[in-house]
């Protein structure tokens, strides 16, 4: 874990967020690499789960919601995590988080009572070694208020989740597209929880993004999308990410520990440096949230059939996906040590189409003006070939530039030499082979683009 924090704040790719004032706990900003990566991995997934399917749309919905949606949802009442406070300095923790730490695992559904029991006969104490209160929820909503006043009928909150600002548009998208059933909506977006201890990088943010599916069908039909998409969530992340399939686990999740809303759950769990944890999930949230609108609203959910069979309120299955989380998964599967000429070498093996950046150009020498000419020439025209992803490297000796290259998971190396200067041809470098080709200048664009 620690060799990836390293990396991602030496290479730019994830900075502590408000880093120059001392930090902001749960917050992370993505530098000049990370925010390509990111990018990448937002778009192959809307690739795969969106635009190359027929019955999928896109939404973007608004982060700050009317508050009645969380009422409606029950984020209102039971979006809490279990808090325990040291007794002495008042610190705060999340209450199955420390009986976990002590190789305790704590039901979700246990209550306050029992936790503080639990946390009693283990003698389970703070951190700092001092004695703990009694168990309480804490709401992980983002408080705010909306308008000029800061009266309590202003008061509004940063979505949770990005799935109500699918629920609440389902009727929109149904009566201008005319989505025939089963059908799905998506959305891409921010989400915000505050979590009572952030914490093992961006794995638990306070603020992060995440990338939700919510699949209507026929309540007779729910079993098998429920499966359909949980063999396309495994293809997703071994065939499309490249993550390793045996480092990928399910986890059926028991009722008692299930989330308010839902009849079915698994967990997809990752072998991360801090052990197995969730990736994402697939829940079946059966007609929990269009029925929650109805009564809330008072309008009809339900769906009116193209030939003229019975209307009825679609159920849903729902995969929910974490960015940071893939992201944190992309990154322990892909930072390797191994080795070449007989030293070790740290390599990002990221799957070409995520690497942030495709190619560097160099010249051999950066004080031959004769090299540094071709190799700007050569640069250029590769940028308006591949916009975004060729970058200039002309730091250090050509052994440090590979180095570097390789640490930031960079494909292809082009290195412009004095033979170039005769035979019209670079040298190729490819990141896991480390193999080096000889590829004529005017086939170079199109070598790499293959
Ligand atoms: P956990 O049990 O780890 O808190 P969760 O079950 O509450 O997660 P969901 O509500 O199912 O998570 O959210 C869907 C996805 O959003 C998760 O699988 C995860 O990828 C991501 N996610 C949830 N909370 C966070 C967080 N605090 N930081 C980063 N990603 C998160």
């Amino acid at each position: 874990m620690d060799d990836i924090i390293s990396l991602c704040k030496r290479r730019g790719i994830i900075f502590q967020g408000s880093d120059i004032y001392g930090g902001l706990a749960g917050t992370w900003d993505w530098g000049p690499l990370g925010v390509v990566l990111k990018r990448n991995v937002m778009q192959t997934w809307w690739r795969y789960f969106v635009e190359r399917r027929t019955n999928m749309y896109g939404v973007d919905a608004a982060i700050i919601m009317n508050p009645k949606v969380w009422v409606a949802s029950g984020h209102a009442a039971t979006f809490a995590d279990p808090m325990v406070e040291d007794m002495v300095n008042h610190r705060r923790y999340r209450a199955d988080h420390l009986l976990k730490d002590a190789d305790i695992e704590a039901d979700d559904g246990m209550s306050d009572a029992e936790l503080t029991k639990l946390i009693a006969d283990n003698g389970i104490k703070s951190p700092d070694g001092n004695p703990l209160g009694a168990v309480k929820r804490f709401n992980m909503m983002f408080r705010t208020t909306v308008g000029a006043t800061e009266s309590d009928d202003a008061v509004a909150y940063l979505r949770p989740e990005t799935a109500q600002g699918i629920f609440t548009n389902y009727k929109n998208v149904v009566d201008t597209v005319y989505p025939a059933v089963p059908f799905g909506i998506a959305q891409q977006g921010k989400a915000f929880r505050n979590e009572i201890s952030p914490r093992d990088f961006i794995f638990r943010s306070r603020e992060f993004e995440q990338m939700e599916i919510e699949y209507f069908v026929h309540p007779d039909k729910w079993e098998e999308a429920f499966e359909h998409w949980h063999d396309e969530v495994h293809n997703f992340l071994e065939k499309e990410i490249g993550l390793p399939a045996d480092m990928i686990h399910d986890y059926e999740v028991p009722e008692k520990d299930r989330a308010h809303y839902s009849d079915r759950t698994i967990d997809v769990e990752f072998d991360y440096p801090i052990g197995r944890e969730e990736l994402m999930g697939i829940a079946y949230r059966t007609d929990f949230d269009l029925r929650n609108i109805e009564r809330a609203t008072g309008k009809s959910m339900e769906y009116r059939p193209k030939d003229g069979s019975e209307p009825f309120v679609p159920h849903v299955i729902e995969p929910s996906f974490g960015v940071e989380r893939l992201i944190m998964a992309i990154l322990t599967a892909c930072y390797q040590t191994d080795e070449v000429g007989g030293s070790q070498r740290k390599v990002l093996k990221l799957p070409k189409s995520l690497a942030p950046i495709q190619v560097t150009v160099s010249p051999l020498l950066k004080n031959k003006s004769e090299l540094v000419g071709k190799a700007r020439e050569i640069y250029d025209s590769l940028i308006s070939a591949m916009p975004g992803k060729v970058s200039w490297d002309d730091s250090g000796n050509i052994g440090k530039r590979y180095r570097k290259a390789d640490e930031i998971g960079v494909p292809h190396c082009v290195v412009v030499d004095f033979d170039t200067l005769t035979d019209n041809a670079v040298t190729v470098r490819d990141r896991d082979t480390t193999q080096q080709e000889r590829i004529a200048i005017d086939k170079l664009a199109k070598y790499l683009a293959k």
